[in-house]
């Protein structure tokens, strides 16, 4: 749909349909979510019932907004003005576009999951808190958010702890393009415990990042990728 020659024409029924795509997938990613959260719950023996609510779709201004970053360098600039990648022949440009693209896609797909399971754990009375999960392959950010355990819905001792980790935190619920952590709920009464591999994480971070406030994500990023190196994973 996207005509490199005729942008202006052709990029706003582009972003449209995307937007149908982001809207149509976000349904079943919201919905599959309360399905996993479903049966977190009946597995964890949690008394009562409780209807997850199922998050919205990203609101069509954020797909909007999102599609614009990724499509950005592929509008003609003057020379002077141009960065880098803006310079690159339009083949490049598109190709980088549409990489973006997807990864807009996916963030924007895979939060409708994540946001459902956090709206649950907010409003179930037997939720108390949840944690991210993060695969083997993901990046430092990702790593030192999954190593802080689980995240409190109340501020208890626990709870405090956890934040500590992460100071004027934010970045705690954000989720970058293509990234697969996903949102593990903890009920009343569970002690959630960290994976093999976010337990390591956790010792690294013990180890080399703890006590260095403003530098504790780039000291625990160096410690992560000589860590990853060494057990032959890649890293993100
Ligand atoms: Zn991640």
């Amino acid at each position: 749909m996207l005509d490199a020659g005729r942008l202006q024409a052709t990029v706003p029924p582009w972003i449209d349909a995307v937007t149908e795509v982001v809207d149509r997938y976000s349904q079943t990613s919201a919905t599959l979510a309360a399905d996993f959260y479903d049966g977190e719950r009946e597995a964890a023996g949690v008394p009562g019932s409780f209807t997850v609510p199922v998050a919205d779709p990203p609101p069509d201004e954020q797909v909007d907004a999102s599609l614009r970053w990724a499509t950005k360098d592929l509008w003609p600039r003057s020379e002077s003005d141009a960065t880098v990648a803006q310079l690159e022949p339009l083949d490049v440009r598109i190709e980088a576009a549409m990489t973006k693209a997807d990864g807009v896609v996916d963030r924007l797909v895979l939060n409708a999951g994540r946001e459902t399971v956090l709206q649950a754990v907010r409003q179930d009375p037997q939720a108390v808190a949840w944690a991210r999960g993060a695969a083997l392959g993901c990046c430092s950010f990702c790593a030192l958010m999954a190593s802080r355990g689980a995240t409190y819905r109340t501020a208890g001792t626990a709870g405090r702890d956890a934040n500590a980790r992460f100071e004027g935190d934010t970045g705690e619920a954000k989720f970058h393009n293509w990234c697969r952590c996903v949102v593990i709920p903890v009920y009343r009464g569970q002690v959630f415990e960290l994976s093999p591999h976010a337990a390591e994480w956790d010792q690294l971070y013990k180890d080399h990042a703890q006590g260095h406030p403003g530098a504790q994500l780039s000291l625990f990023r160096r410690a992560f990728r000589e860590h990853q190196q060494a057990r032959g994973r890649p890293i993100a």
